[in-house]
């Protein structure tokens, strides 16, 4: 049967290349590295062994200019920033909220914006990265669902947030470096790699992660890589709104900690706010939860839960969810997320002694169910604000959106 509304990978345009007829190195894999510079013309063992020390400089140093990179011969650095760049997303906007949440909306090379977003927290940081400008899965309760614009986002884009987000918060190692500068004085003072602001990422931004997979993947790939941000998989969370095909790959090639967007527990009431869930029902959704690779009481999957008023938010509700999370055998922890409200939006978000109500119906059955605190609510920087100011969209044409997914729901 065909299934109506926007609930497939559809997206548009192709990525310019950044930096004119320069290859961005940024998001190619060492390998890649490698091969580019052969392309350009070194030789099998120079381009081997000039991959591995870029690769360094990058990622684990920061550096965006070849001149930097002191351990490369000083005669071929030119030729190097001849053909490539090291390239970042254009800042067009950052704001840092009163709670110290920090947002940037960020352009690519074709223009094209999505944003990121810095939650500073006592023990940690996290960095909420976007997969997609926009997203095509149209959630009824998220802003970035009404975006009408998608292109998915490369490896170089999602990986370049997170470069960005340490040039900002300047935590890229100072100093000398073990078996560093050949023919010339690095930086002084003390490499350090340790105290870091910047401890986790969720893939929460813009968009759905498991719709653009491939160069997700690689991105985070990349951010895990031992030599470079080196952050651990433990430390990495993916969350998706269901896309159930895609979950094991997920475990088995990326590893990270799942979170699945749930919110509901009835056919009725998902297939209403979650559209995906016509395609892969809650049953389906949750047998791929129960066989995710890598899932244990250690490391436990997330379930997102956003409370809304008279909409999922009942002691019923809460006592399927329960249900569920046991018949499966889930080992599950729920992330109860008090509804964000954005301009336009269909549903208010259910009141604190309801969340708090319906957190202990799950702490009672033994599971563990926190309120997140929502964050940067003053910058529109909260979960399911993010939306690109240049595409805002009417008010008339955000009916339009509702009115499709109705007749869509038929
Ligand atoms: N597309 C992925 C990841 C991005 S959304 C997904 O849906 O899982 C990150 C989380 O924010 C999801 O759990 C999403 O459902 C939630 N969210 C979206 N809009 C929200 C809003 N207005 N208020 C609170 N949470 C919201
Ligand atoms: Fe897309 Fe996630 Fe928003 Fe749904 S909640 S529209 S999947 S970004």
């Amino acid at each position: 049967m065909q299934i109506p509304g926007h609930i497939d990978p559809v997206t548009t345009g192709t990525v310019p290349l950044r930096g004119g007829n320069r290859v961005d190195l940024v998001g190619l894999t060492r390998e890649g590295i490698r091969a580019a510079l052969e392309d350009a013309g070194l030789d099998a063992k120079a381009a081997k062994l000039r991959a591995k020390q870029i690769w360094h400089w990058i990622y684990h140093r920061g550096v965006t200019e070849f001149d930097a990179m002191t351990d490369i011969a000083k005669s071929m650095r030119p030729w190097l920033t001849e053909r490539f760049i090291i390239g970042r997303p254009t800042v067009v906007t950052a704001q840092v909220s009163n709670d110290g949440t920090r947002k940037w909306l960020l352009a690519a090379a074709d223009g094209q914006e999505y944003e990121m977003v810095f939650i500073p927290d006592a023990d940690r940081g996290t960095l909420c990265v976007s997969s997609q400008v926009g997203c095509t899965l149209n959630c009824r309760f998220c802003h970035t669902g009404t975006m009408r614009l998608v292109r998915n986002l490369t490896a170089g884009e999602i990986v370049g947030q997170v470069l960005l987000a340490r040039d900002a918060l300047g935590e890229w190692p100072k100093g000398t470096m073990a078996g560093g500068a050949d023919d010339e004085e690095d930086d002084a003072g003390h490499y350090t790699s340790d105290g870091r602001m910047l401890t986790n990422i969720v893939m929460m931004g813009m968009g759905e992660p498991l719709y653009n997979f491939d160069e997700v993947k690689g991105a985070l790939k990349i951010v895990m890589d031992g030599d470079g941000l080196a952050l651990s998989k433990r430390r990495i969370t993916l969350s998706t709104s269901g896309v159930v095909p895609m979950m094991a790959r997920a475990g088995e090639e990326i590893g990270v900690n799942l979170a699945v967007s749930l919110h509901a527990v009835t056919k009725e009431i998902r297939d209403e706010i979650v559209p995906l869930n016509r395609k892969y029902g809650i049953e389906e959704l949750l047998a791929a939860c129960a066989a995710y690779p890598g899932a244990n009481n250690a490391r436990r999957i997330t379930f997102e839960y956003v409370m809304l008023k008279d909409k999922n938010d009942s002691d019923e509700d809460a006592r399927e969810l329960v249900r569920l999370i046991k018949q499966y055998r889930l080992p599950a922890k729920v992330n109860l997320i008090p509804f964000n409200p954005w301009p336009g939006a269909p549903y208010e978000c259910s009141s604190p002694e309801r969340v708090r109500a319906f957190s202990n119906r799950i702490f009672e059955a033994g599971i563990s169910a926190p309120i997140r605190t929502p964050r940067g609510r003053d910058i529109m920087a909260a979960c399911g604000q993010l939306k690109s100011a240049a595409t805002k969209v009417t008010r008339a044409e955000l009916d339009r959106i509702a009115e499709e997914k109705q007749a869509a729901l038929g």
